[in-house]
């Protein structure tokens, strides 16, 4: 199936919808640009309501859009109806025949396609094969859990070989363990399938799990579209840096600069800073500081009273405050480390280099 994947580029898509509650118009997705290589996996990223399925529904077909083009393998699809535009959707829902066995549900697109039936088994087979139900043709898909039916809506929409597959939240209606086994499975399908596949989820840690790239959205814009170390160690905004993990905003100012290194004043002291790019001297500043990147000790940058301490198996959670600011920290592996208790007089220790400075919002 791995020759057929196909691009997808979206070009200033905009859609706009009439707010029920105002009756007034209001951009769902405003000015999307995105293009998407052959065989990656990307996920659409963001709160409720910030307009990932509505761009994934422009991209189908099922949606069209106010502004701007969709273009698949290059071609510009707006004008084509959803089974024209060579691309097949799993649903939330799965969507299946509920009163048919697995093999009549994988089989149906095939049937519609008019293909002879000695090809239809072996596709069919091939496909089950690869999403795991090997040899359970004959289940009735009302009589199987809810991964194995989300693994039939899997089957169902690869075996029509698309060159893009869609994918709009299909593990939220599985429980907290499945979908980790699920989200792993979608991913290594998808590798072996070689096909590109677009992914809404609002999950980052499923987001993070999964995709080549995130597309974060906020309220109708893409914020940001990278790889996800680069959305975790560099985010554009202090939007993604909360949305992607957990993140400290320590802020300050930046009291001067010399090439791309900096120091900053935060609570009175001065921080060292990698990385501090375009951002000017003198300028109002937000320090992205990750909790597994801060340790507490007897020495240190910020000096700080310990708030909380909680011990939590794997790692020791920490919150302290430092004058205004309030900073978590995580700290693995406690087992052999110094436990710090609440009241305790310490210091939290960073590198410069786990700094993530950003100019300063609102
Ligand atoms: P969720 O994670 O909740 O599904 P989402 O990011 O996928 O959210 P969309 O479903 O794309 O968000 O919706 C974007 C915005 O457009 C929301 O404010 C939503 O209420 C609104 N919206 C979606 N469909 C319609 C519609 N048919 N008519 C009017 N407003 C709509």
């Amino acid at each position: 199936m791995s020759d057929q994947k196909k691009g997808v580029r979206l070009e200033h898509l905009s859609k706009i919808y009439k707010d029920p509650k105002t009756g007034k118009d209001f951009y769902a997705v405003h000015d999307a640009n995105i293009e998407i290589e052959p065989g990656e996996f990307v996920t659409l990223l963001g709160p409720s309501g910030c307009g990932k399925t509505t761009i994934l529904r422009m991209i189908a077909g099922f949606e069209s859009p106010d502004e701007g083009e969709v273009y698949i393998g290059g071609e510009p699809v707006n004008e084509l109806t959803p089974n024209k535009r060579d691309t097949a959707m799993v649903f939330q829902s799965y969507a299946l025949l509920p009163h048919y066995n697995i093999y009549d549900n994988v089989a149906y697109g095939l049937k519609l396609r008019k293909m002879d039936k000695a090809t239809m088994d072996e596709k069919v087979k091939s496909i089950l094969k690869l999403v795991g139900l090997e040899g359970m043709e004959d289940r009735m898909t009302n009589q199987l859990s809810g991964g194995q039916q989300q693994r039939v809506a899997l089957a169902r929409a690869l075996v029509i070989e698309p060159g893009v597959l869609l994918f709009d939240e299909p593990l939220s209606n599985l429980d907290a363990k499945l979908r980790v086994d699920m989200r792993t499975e979608i991913r290594r399908i998808q590798q072996e399938a070689g096909i590109t596949a677009i992914y809404v989820t609002h999950d980052q840690s499923e987001a993070m799990a999964i995709s080549d790239r995130i597309i974060v959205m906020k309220k109708g814009l893409v914020d940001q579209v990278a790889d996800p170390k680069t959305i975790y160690y560099h985010p554009v905004d202090e939007f993604v840096a909360d949305f992607i993990g957990e993140a400290n905003f320590l802020h300050g100012t930046l009291a001067g600069k010399s090439g791309d290194e900096g120091v900053a004043l935060v609570e009175g002291q001065e921080i060292e800073v990698a990385g501090v790019g375009d951002l000017e001297a003198g300028s109002k500043v937000t320090l992205v500081l990750r909790p597994e990147a801060a340790h507490l000790a007897d020495e240190g940058k910020l000096p700080c009273e310990v708030v909380l301490s909680r011990f939590m198996g794997h790692y020791q959670n920490y919150h302290v405050r430092c004058g205004d600011h309030v900073v978590k920290i995580t700290e693995f592996n406690p087992k052999n480390k110094h436990e710090y208790q609440v009241g305790d007089h310490a210091f939290v220790r960073f590198e410069k280099d786990d700094l993530h400075a950003l100019a300063q919002e609102g």
